[in-house]
């Protein structure tokens, strides 16, 4: 039979070394509350335990209950940290709400029942209630981040909650009697290394969604535009690449005099600008299409279910939506912008990306110099009569030398 004070020790054991990595987690966290939280919930979760077992100090009658409503503050703290990684709304002060219940609703049962019922019941419904809203709050972050030990975090926090509601009714119908200072229980030994280890694996999960969630945003960063969020040139390429062997559209579109935006307006002017055209795209673009940032304000796009007539619809809607939006500029001075594009088809198996490219390109020139504010395809008849042009015009002034074609 497992005895109370082993059973109390191993798991004060155990409290100790969460206690000493959350620590360590909230030392080299620079930026997380949340850290500093799931510290402060890993020190109650020791103090709590360690409450329970210095029956050499403070009597069990005293000692474990003070120790219960300790506990129950913990998990209000391991809570709080969750709603605060997941950018929830979290008050300190609703850490504690539950446990202070707790504390008064064990001792009014205590009071009413004249000391026969023990209320132990209550601490493990105050620990329920306070690992459900953790457990909640993960299963809606891990729902919205998509991250697989998001998942399983949530998984183990729902598990330690429904073990903490479990075990209440063992509570409240075998109430723990006292017999020289120590309980004797059928369950509580028992259920208390579960318990424990349930514990010590929400804890470590804490830290591993962390490490998880740092290196997704590292590699979103390495992939994407900080500023707009479109995809890098490098990603946009990879992108491209990958789909090798397919054919479709590709657009270079080119923000209009941006220069005199920023000139007019400010750089932060420019670079809502920016951010306002990049949404306005991603809204139009269909699943599957591919949109990166090139740089500066050039952006391109690669749709591979679409046909070039379908594309040029597109970009002419999306020329409206983007002329037609209002941008504020800091000093609530209103402005819009323009694009120009250039897009070619290309079939599948064409895999020469600088000569697709060059073709989007050369469009997009024809569209800078024939006004702006418009989309044109690329045209290689329209090319080799405008690159004839150019060698009778150097011919005629005697250089000789040929417009450098694409
Ligand atoms: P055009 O119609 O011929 O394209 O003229 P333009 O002024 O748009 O083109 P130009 O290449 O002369 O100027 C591009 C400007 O874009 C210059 C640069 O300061 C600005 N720019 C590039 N990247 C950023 C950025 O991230 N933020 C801001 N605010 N401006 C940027
Ligand atoms: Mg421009
Ligand atoms: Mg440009």
């Amino acid at each position: 039979m497992l005895d109370f004070t082993t059973v109390f020790v191993f798991s004060t054991g155990i409290c100790v070394f969460v206690c000493l990595v959350t620590g360590l987690a909230w030392l080299f966290d620079e930026t997380g509350a949340e850290t500093r939280n799931w510290f402060i919930a890993s020190v109650l979760q020791v103090s709590g335990t360690f409450l329970m077992i210095s029956g050499d100090f403070i009597p069990l009658q005293i000692g474990g209950y003070i120790g219960g409503i300790v506990s129950t503050a913990a998990s209000g703290y391991l809570a709080l940290g969750y709603r605060q990684l997941y950018g929830e709304d979290a008050r300190p002060t609703a850490a504690l709400v539950v446990a202070f219940l707790t504390g008064t609703a064990v001792y009014a049962t205590k009071l009413l029942s004249g000391g026969h019922q023990d209320g132990i019941w209550l601490l493990y419904l105050g620990g329920s209630i306070n690992l459900i809203v953790a457990a909640r709050v993960t299963c809606r972050g891990s729902r919205r981040e998509k991250l697989r030990f998001g998942r399983i975090a949530a998984f183990t926090l729902v598990v330690y909650a429904a073990t903490y509601v479990a075990i209440a009714p063992l509570a409240y119908f075998y109430p723990v009697q006292f017999v020289d200072g120590k309980p004797v229980t059928i369950w509580l030994e028992v259920t208390t290394i579960p318990l424990v280890l349930l514990n010590m694996a929400a804890y470590l999960m804490t830290l591993v969604v962390k490490l998880e969630r740092a290196t997704e945003r590292q590699r979103h960063l390495a992939r994407h535009d900080g500023l707009t969020g479109a995809l890098n040139r490098t990603a946009f390429y990879d992108a491209w690449s990958r789909r090798a062997g397919h054919g479709g559209v590709l657009a270079v579109l080119d923000i209009d005099h941006f220069k005199s935006v920023n000139d007019t307006f400010g750089h932060h002017a420019g670079d809502t600008a920016l951010g306002v055209f990049c949404r306005a795209v991603t809204d139009a673009l269909p699943k599957g299409a591919v949109f990166g940032r090139l740089g500066g304000e050039e952006f391109a796009i690669l749709l591979t279910d679409c046909g070039p007539e379908e594309v040029r619809r597109l970009l002419d809607d999306l020329r409206t939506v983007v002329s037609a939006t209002s941008i504020a500029a800091r000093d609530g001075r209103r402005f819009s912008i323009t694009f120009s594009g250039g897009y070619v088809g290309f079939d599948a198996g064409e895999s020469d990306m600088d000569r697709i490219f060059a073709a989007a390109d050369r469009a997009l020139y024809t569209a800078k110099n024939t006004g702006r504010d418009r989309i044109v395809a690329f045209d290689a008849g329209l090319l080799l009569r405008q690159d004839a042009r150019q060698l009778r015009t150097n011919a005629a002034l005697g250089t000789g030398v040929a417009h450098a074609s694409a």
